[in-house]
């Protein structure tokens, strides 16, 4: 069920570079694009700012002995109850000797104003 128009949890595609982005975001994560024309969007649901609430970081580097590392980046995002709600391949590659390759995975949070229970939250309470 796609959430409505003004509601949390709304999408749209940044005419930029196509990813899927909150509806609200004055900035594309992805490419950093500005997008903040129709000032109405996110103020319709009383976006306030974001905070990054969970921060991942980690280094991988090829101790330069042996054949080349090869690398999936793999992110999976599961609700309470374990069911997999997304599941991506964000990025691929090769380590060759001596090389290294950081990540890092933020999930940002944006408190709104949108009180409406979810699709899934019924009798829970
Ligand atoms: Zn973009």
């Amino acid at each position: 069920m796609d959430p409505r128009t003004g509601a949390a949890g709304a999408t749209r595609v940044c005419p930029h570079c196509k990813t899927t982005i909150l509806e609200s975001s004055a900035r594309c994560p992805a490419c950093r694009h500005y997008l903040r024309f129709d000032a109405d969007a996110s103020t319709s649901i009383g976006t306030q700012e974001a905070t990054t609430a969970l921060q991942v970081e980690g280094t991988i580097r090829h101790p330069s002995e042996g054949g080349a590392w090869e690398y999936s980046v793999v992110l999976v995002i599961r609700d309470e109850a374990g069911k997999e709600l997304n599941r991506q391949v964000v990025g691929v590659g090769a380590l060759f000797g001596g090389d290294e390759r950081h990540f890092s995975l933020a999930v940002e949070v944006v408190p709104t104003n949108d009180m409406r229970r979810g699709p899934n939250r019924r009798g829970r309470h």
